[in-house]
């Protein structure tokens, strides 16, 4: 029987990314996947032309972890940027607030709102405060406590509210303020080339198999992992949905917390190993994608939407590439987190937020995708909430020898998918603590 050096579960972007590292350094992979298709919540899926995404909609470019992650193991990316969408020596703006009277503030342009004594600063200004602002921060501080030692105009406010909505599903009292500044960091320093993947996510997706594959890797589809195999506290292999089993060195689980107590069994586990799991909070959302006549939104990458009740952000991938449209048409992705688990509620909300927004939306639609991220396919099982940030989050070195654990349930911080590649590195680093000869990537930018 073949013993592979990893095996790794679960082919999103995270599993690739660990395979396309540990290929490079001549390492037997194989990635198993149990859906027909690989990036899982991060891809896209052709439907009536356009190329609609299974969660994210962008990595956030070159200067991104993802990007910098993809350049260090070869795996070749193009981007369109907001400079390559801007004009003369100005790049395009990263969003626009926009409120129901379709009035519009821009990211650069010095803020106009009659009362917040802000008026001589751009919306881009106040983000710098916020970063720069050496307000002390203990793990209790909310994003609400320093954006109000900054300014307490209620529209400035929902507007972070919605900013803070877009990049991680929570609000202002629920995102920690340590990870809020490492969000808006990781943001601002992206700068004009911030991008989106020619012809989607999924253009980083298989370049990253195409990496997997050209080092002897190998990648199984429709493959569904049952059980993983651990004698006297080892993982030795995996046994499969069909019964059969496969031996390994190492196993990585990149298939989410739940899963990972599912396929290890809570009684391998320790006890307060096996509560944290069970206690996760997840973020928990939904999406409206819609294919459209006519763009709706300015020449931006994302339209803030301060007035929506549940609208965080509209994101528009036809700005950057028409191609994942049909000839002339558009596509924007309106990321929705749920406030509650009455799903016809909740998008019936949605869905009074677009009309007041966008008031000629309906008669421009000619796609349309719900999609909703709950129970056992969330937006994030582990929200980057208060006790699930940053070292809080899970080792990637799991309690039992010789099985790690990546992806977006584990130690790192970042803007949503963003915070996958921190988690594979920090994997990579605990397996190299065992074996010296493999690779790293870096990741800082
Ligand atoms: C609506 C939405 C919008 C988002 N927007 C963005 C964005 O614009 N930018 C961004 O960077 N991030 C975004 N994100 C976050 C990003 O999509 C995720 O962080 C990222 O895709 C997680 O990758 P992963 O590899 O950790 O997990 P996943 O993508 O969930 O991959 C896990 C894989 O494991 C497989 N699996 C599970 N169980 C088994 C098993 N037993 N056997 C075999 N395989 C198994 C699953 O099928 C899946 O393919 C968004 C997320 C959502 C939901």
């Amino acid at each position: 029987m073949v013993m592979y050096d990893f095996i790794i579960i679960g082919a999103g972007i995270g599993g690739l990314m660990a395979a396309a590292s540990l290929c490079r350094d001549g390492k037997k992979v194989l990635v198993l996947e149990k859906l027909a298709f690989t990036g899982g919540r991060y891809t896209e899926l052709s439907y009536k032309g356009y190329e609609v995404t299974t969660g994210s909609w962008t990595s956030m470019g070159i200067k991104s972890h993802i990007g910098r992650f993809c350049e260090e193991v070869g795996a070749k990316v193009n981007y369109i940027t907001l400079r390559d969408r801007g004009q003369k020596h100005q790049p395009a703006p990263l969003f626009k607030v926009r409120f129901n009277n379709q009035k519009e503030i821009d990211f650069f342009k010095p803020l106009t709102l009659s009362e917040t004594g802000l008026q001589t600063e751009s919306f881009f200004q106040v983000l710098m405060k916020l970063i720069a602002k050496n307000t002390k921060i203990t793990p209790e501080t909310s994003s609400r406590d320093i954006v109000e030692e900054v300014t307490r105009n209620e529209t400035i406010l929902s507007i972070l509210d919605h900013m803070v909505g877009t990049a991680a599903g929570l609000n202002i009292d629920t995102l920690p303020a340590s990870e809020l500044r490492i969000i808006l960091r990781d943001v601002l320093k992206t700068g004009g080339k911030f991008g989106f993947p020619v012809g989607g996510v999924k253009s980083i997706i298989q370049a990253l198999e195409r990496v997997v594959l050209a080092h002897g890797g190998s990648i199984r589809t429709c493959v569904g992992v049952k059980r993983i195999i651990i004698e006297d506290n080892v993982a030795k292999g995996v046994e499969l949905e069909t019964g059969s089993t496969l031996d390994a060195k190492n196993i990585i689980h990149n298939a989410g917390a739940h899963q990972f107590l599912k396929l290890v069994g809570s009684k391998n586990l320790p006890t307060d190993y096996v509560r944290y799991i069970k206690h996760l909070k997840p973020v928990d959302c939904a999406a409206i994608i819609l294919g459209l006549d006519k763009p709706v939104t300015s020449q931006c990458a994302i339209t803030i939407p301060p007035d929506a009740e549940r609208v965080a952000g509209v994101f528009s991938p036809t700005f950057f590439d028409p191609s994942v449209a049909p000839p002339g048409k558009h596509m924007i992705d309106v990321f929705i987190p749920l406030q509650s688990h009455n799903i016809k509620k909740e998008m019936e909300l949605a869905w009074n937020d677009l009309y007041k927004l966008f008031p000629n939306l309906e008669s421009l639609i000619h796609m349309k995708r719900e999609m909703i991220f709950y129970k056992d396919w969330p937006g994030a099982e582990s929200g980057q909430t208060f006790g699930q940030v940053g070292d809080q989050r899970l080792d990637p070195e799991s309690p039992i020898e010789n099985l790690y654990l990546c992806g977006m349930d584990c130690k790192g911080s970042g803007v949503a998918g963003d915070l996958v590649p921190v988690t594979v590195q920090l994997c990579l680093q605990r397996i190299k603590e065992k074996d010296k000869k493999i690779r790293v990537p870096s990741i800082a930018f």
